[in-house]
């Protein structure tokens, strides 16, 4: 709990004396009539209280601190597990102050009064926004008894999304497990698929691994086979795999609110066919060449320029372009085979908060952020790619920490050459 205490400590250290911030737990949210989905804490919220329940505000003001949540309930209790309650939460989140949600409303009046700004994340819960705007009004329009209330509302993304950006310890140390238990899943699957078997099957292999160590799937499996892996966001996963196909296979483990995020592609027998490890040699060496650059004082956007160079190169090579690299880049004819991002911020969030740009210029890695790099190639079963590569597509993804020095692979675990993964394959 401490972490989340001394991140609370710099949120008023950032704030004016005049500011108070409002952060809104998750909603419950409905899958089918009336089962929900399993709830999973608004990220801002739990990085800044550890507290996962519903129906929770947390306000912080420069000097304070205070957390409104549910009193326990001993009828839900029994139908839904312990509630921490308003009497033991001061104790067990280290927070200043714990009050009951029944009485956030009629207390928000209060807490505005005599506030220039309000942080608040404005656009996801139109019924809060209305009554924080609509309190924040009357408090305005009382000016002639003396009061006031926030003229400013400042969206909750400043205070809080560049401090997320750069990871702490206890973060960092929670990545690296949802880096191993991914790899898990990753390693059994190189183990265990089988010409023959359902996709879906592959994907039982994921949750099996995720669910064995208490974590679930960051985001739905991709389970591609063949040509499956032109389809960026497949997650049908109900095809049956053939002889001589790639797998592509994107999945990551979210442990302790934490999230992996990694790719691998695999031949569905023992070997490579030659096409296809021309190709993934070709994404292999972008992914390698893109780790290496990913230093301290990079940007994500110069990453991703050279790393579209070294894939326009290789599909010079591979003579699926022709004429040179920097005309297929000027004339975009690359992105028919590549048309998504190098990488991403990763942390609480999959597509992790903290903005590509600053002051308008693409932002420079520091050492604690984590992103992913992940280049890849997808062939489309069109009658303009050469026959051989139709219906190929690799993605090659790992989890990098940038430090001071080299980056650190977080799934380094997980195997990537040809050499390795066929030497599992072969031997299964
Ligand atoms: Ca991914």
């Amino acid at each position: 709990m401490q972490a989340h205490a001394s991140r609370r400590e710099r949120v008023q250290r950032a704030m004016s004396k005049g500011d108070v911030a409002v952060f809104i737990s998750a909603p419950s949210l409905i899958r089918s009539n009336d089962v929900h989905h399993r709830f999973r804490q608004d990220s801002d919220f739990y990085y800044l209280t550890g507290f996962d329940e519903e129906e929770a505000a947390l306000v912080i003001e420069p000097d304070r601190c205070i957390l409104y949540l549910r009193r326990r309930d001993p009828e839900k209790e029994t139908w839904n597990g312990p509630m921490l309650g308003v009497d033991r939460a001061v104790a067990t989140l280290e927070i200043d102050e714990a009050r009951d949600i029944n009485s956030f409303r009629t207390d928000i009046p209060t807490l505005l009064k005599n506030r220039e700004t309000l942080y608040y994340m404005f656009g996801r819960n139109r019924e809060m926004d209305f009554f924080l705007l609509e309190t924040s009004d009357r408090l305005l329009r009382r000016s002639r008894a003396g009061d006031f209330g926030p003229s400013k509302i400042v969206h909750s993304a400043l205070l809080l999304h560049e401090m997320r950006l750069v990871k702490d310890r206890g973060e960092i140390d929670k990545m690296r497990l949802a880096a191993d238990i991914t790899a898990d899943a990753h390693l059994a699957l190189f183990e265990k698929t089988r010409v023959s078997m359902f996709e879906y099957e592959l994907e039982s292999i994921i949750h099996e691994a995720f669910r064995k160590r208490n974590a679930t799937e960051a985001y739905p499996s991709i389970v591609a086979a063949g040509k499956n892996a032109c389809i960026l966001h497949y997650i049908k996963n109900d095809e049956k795999i053939g002889a001589d196909q790639l797998i592509l296979v994107d999945a990551g483990a979210e442990k302790d609110y934490m999230n992996g995020d990694v790719t691998r592609t695999y031949p569905s027998g023992k070997t490579f066919t030659s096409p296809q490890r021309d190709a993934y040699q070709v994404v292999l060496d972008a992914q390698l060449n893109a780790i290496d650059r990913t230093v301290t004082g990079i940007s994500m956007e110069e990453v991703h320029n050279l790393t579209v160079r070294d894939l326009v190169g290789g599909l010079i090579s591979l003579k699926v372009l022709s004429g040179t690299v920097d005309e297929n880049i000027e004339n975009g004819t690359y992105k028919k085979y590549y048309m998504h991002r190098t990488g991403h911020w990763l942390g609480l969030d999959v597509h992790d908060v903290g903005s590509y740009n600053v002051n308008g210029a693409p932002r420079k890695m520091e050492p604690g952020m984590i992103c992913t790099v992940e280049p890849g190639l997808y062939f489309p079963d069109e009658a303009d790619v050469p026959e051989h590569f139709r219906g190929i597509g690799i993605r090659i993804e790992d989890d990098v920490l940038v430090t001071s020095g080299k980056a650190e692979v977080l799934t380094a675990r997980i195997p990537k050459s040809v050499k390795d993964i066929e030497a599992i394959r072969s031997g299964v």
